[in-house]
């Protein structure tokens, strides 16, 4: 017989789902986990997508940054995070913008040249030193109680930055700091991860997104998970199952009854789960949905209107890295950081126009990055020493609503306008350098927002579940709490949603537990 009551049920088996269940769990409390989906992991998960081609690809999210060392300590996880000594590059001409975190002389150089001078190196360098600082003194308090924004400010301890992130539309820092527009473009692009925004728009959502991509683990480092991203999930999975919790997966949530009950569709049937406190993993509008309830999820967060995705990801297996145009850099250096494609900082903007017109931006912005030069652990040993490769590309400015009427036709054009836009910047086509699978078929595998929302259930495709929203209290009245609750106290959400929530942080499920345990 199966147990009918829990202390803890999780709507969700993501890898905030886990995380929230191994803290409760080795707590002591008897937590279920349901997930509908035949294995865990959501957005963060590994998987063979090629038929006949050994390369685990990390599918969807493939990067950490926001993964807190305490929660990798606290859970005994044996995730390795390896740090990339190549930023990123970026192709202008037939030369390029290298930024390499081992070598200061030859990157002050790449900016002499791009630029001309060295006035953006040495803004780039008080910039970064500042946002650092920031980093360095702000991401504790993530896994902390909410701040008040004055208890926040006074933390961060420097008012030129934080009028320059928290106050103002990102773009006066940008141009007021940096001239050459493909510097400028650079910084620019950790504020539209995800995120459908201009630079310089009131509602700042593109500067909580940056603000996200530069505080993690008080460095703002996006490293690579060694193994892949699966193993974040495998290891956030072992240690809840290893404290106690039942996962069952293949479970749909049907039903949230905040009282206490939450109904579940199994291959065999439906069925009722007895629920002490209920965790939702779920992105806020999906838990809406679910509870009948709409004004409880907008409780939980301050942004009530619909979540919009804006990005294509498009994975490749390549049989060997393209050639560049720019001499200077090998491949090798260039795709092991993050390869910045049409990411000017005024194509951002016309991109931007193109795709809120209703088109496929014409020179889409996008960025790639090679797993495989860094942690070759994902491939199979023949697949490693044939020289193949992988090959990540994450499309800006491609949000849903371009993939709502001809949802195949819109992702076909977004792939061939990708595949165009990284042509542009090669020496060589892309095409030429993809392996084929078992059936010849070429090695690409593209996801557009419309994808992402049918097969791992994010609305709208919205990498964040929603828009990113400020780590602290808005509402003094807030002050205090986790940023999980939804109104109801039996019901708090889990995962991305949550105020601090975006990205594979484990942070949304933490911070639910802590709720839950301290109250
Ligand atoms: C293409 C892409 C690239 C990204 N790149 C990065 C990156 O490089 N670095 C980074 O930090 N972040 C990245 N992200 C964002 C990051 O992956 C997500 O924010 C994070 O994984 C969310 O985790 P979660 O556990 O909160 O939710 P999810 O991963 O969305 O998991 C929720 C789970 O709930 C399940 N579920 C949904 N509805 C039900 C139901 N009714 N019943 C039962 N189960 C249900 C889903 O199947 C899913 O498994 C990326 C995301 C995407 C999509």
């Amino acid at each position: 017989m199966r147990p009918s009551r829990f202390d803890v049920v999780i709507a969700g088996g993501g890898h905030n789902g886990l995380t929230a269940a191994a803290y409760l769990a080795q707590a002591g409390r008897s937590v279920l986990v349901l997930e509908r989906q035949p294995l865990v992991g959501g957005a963060a998960v590994s998987a063979r997508v090629f038929d006949g081609v050994d390369a685990r690809l990390s599918r969807f999210s493939y990067l950490v940054s926001l993964l807190p060392a305490s929660i990798i300590a606290d859970l005994n996880l044996r995730v390795r995070l390896r740090h990339r000594r190549i930023a990123s590059y970026t192709p202008a001409g037939d030369r390029g913008l290298l930024v390499d975190h081992g070598d200061q002389a030859a990157t002050a150089a790449s900016f002499a040249a791009l630029t001309g001078s060295d006035a953006d190196w040495k803004a780039w360098q008080k910039f970064y030193a500042a946002t650092a600082a920031l980093a360095r003194r702000v991401f504790p308090t993530l896994t902390e109680p909410l701040r008040t924004r004055a208890e926040f400010r006074a933390l961060a301890g420097d008012d030129a930055v934080w009028d320059a992130l928290i106050e103002q539309p990102l773009s006066a820092v940008i141009e007021r700091e940096f001239g050459h527009d493909t510097v400028r473009g650079v910084v620019l692009t950790d504020a539209l991860i995800g995120t459908f925004a201009r630079a310089g728009e009131d509602s700042l959502r593109q500067n909580r997104c940056f603000l996200y991509h530069v505080i993690g683990n008080g460095t703002g480092d996006w490293d690579v998970p060694v193994g892949g991203m699966g193993q974040v999930t495998e290891e956030l999975a072992r240690a809840a199952r290893e404290a106690g919790a039942e996962i069952r997966t293949g479970a749909e949530v049907t039903g949230i009854d905040p009282d206490g009950e939450v109904t579940v569709r199994e291959a065999d049937g439906e069925y009722t789960v007895g629920a002490g406190h209920i965790l939702a993993n779920l992105a806020p509008a999906a838990l809406a949905r679910l509870t009948g309830d709409r004004t409880m999820a907008s409780q939980a967060t301050s942004n009530g209107s619909a979540p919009e995705g804006a990005q294509l990801k498009v994975n490749l297996v390549l049989r060997r890295l393209p050639r560049l145009r720019d001499p200077d850099v090998t491949p090798q250096a260039a795709f092991a950081g993050t390869f910045h494609v049409h990411e000017g900082y005024a194509g951002l903007e016309e991109a931007y126009r193109q795709a809120a017109a209703g088109r496929i931006p014409a020179a889409a912005p996008c960025e790639t990055y090679c797993h495989s030069l860094t942690d070759p652990s994902i491939l199979g040993p023949e697949l490693a020493a044939s020289g193949a490769h992988t090959l990540t590309v994450f499309g800006l400015h491609m949000p849903a609503r371009l993939f709502r009427a001809d949802p195949d036709g819109a992702r076909a054009a977004a792939l061939a306008a990708t595949l165009a836009a990284l042509d542009d910047v090669l020496a060589e086509p892309v095409a030429d350098c993809l392996l084929t699978d078992a059936a010849g078929q070429p090695c690409v595998e593209v996801k557009s927002p419309a994808d992402l929302e049918r097969e791992i259930y994010l609305p709208g495709g919205h990498i964040w579940h929603q828009d990113l929203e400020w780590p602290f209290a808005e509402d003094d009245a807030d002050a205090g709490r986790w940023g999980v609750e939804t109104g109801h106290p039996r019901l708090l959400l889990c995962g991305a949603g949550t105020r601090r929530g975006g990205g594979v942080s484990g942070i949304g499920g933490h911070n639910a537990a802590m709720a839950l345990l301290r109250g």
